[in-house]
């Protein structure tokens, strides 16, 4: 989480969102994810969902069995869903969604991760693990103040 938190800081002085996502497999950071809605004009490029499409890549496979991805605050529906396609076994984040004042990254009155953890995708056994509130308050303090949730 410690790395994510750096790398959130680095998107923040790139003009970014203040926020990231790893992915690690066996101890290794494999892949890193900023938010690049504004940027790419698009509403699909969360930090998360990045970080899990260059993860694919350099795995060179659909399958992110073995592999834990970190992310600086709780992870939307899109993601955590993204997550399950692609077989992730596990999801752990910082701040949760109430700890960020404005966050519009997740839909009102909803939490993703009492739905996704209890989805199976047709191919796998294995149920995805969510677990949040790691470096709560460090993760928190990234988003303290910032408003620009889409930069240009
Ligand atoms: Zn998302």
């Amino acid at each position: 989480m410690r790395v994510a938190i750096e790398e959130a800081k680095r998107s923040l002085v790139a003009g970014g969102t203040p926020l990231a996502a790893i992915m690690v497999k066996d101890g290794k950071v494999i892949a890193v994810g900023h938010a690049q809605v504004g940027k790419l004009r698009d509403p699909t490029a969360h930090g998360e969902a990045e970080c899990i499409k260059i993860a694919v890549k350099a795995l060179n496979s659909l399958d992110l069995a073995g592999c834990t991805m970190y992310s600086t605050v709780e992870t939307c529906s899109m993601c955590l869903s993204c997550g399950a396609w692609s077989g992730l076994t596990k999801v752990v984040f910082g701040a949760f969604k109430e700890d960020i004042v404005g966050n519009p990254y997740e839909f009102k009155n909803y939490h993703a991760i009492e739905h996704v953890k209890n989805l199976q995708v047709p191919w796998t056994s294995e149920n995805i693990e969510i677990i949040g509130g790691v470096l709560k308050k460090d993760c928190a303090e990234l988003m303290k103040n910032f408003k620009n949730w889409a930069p240009n």
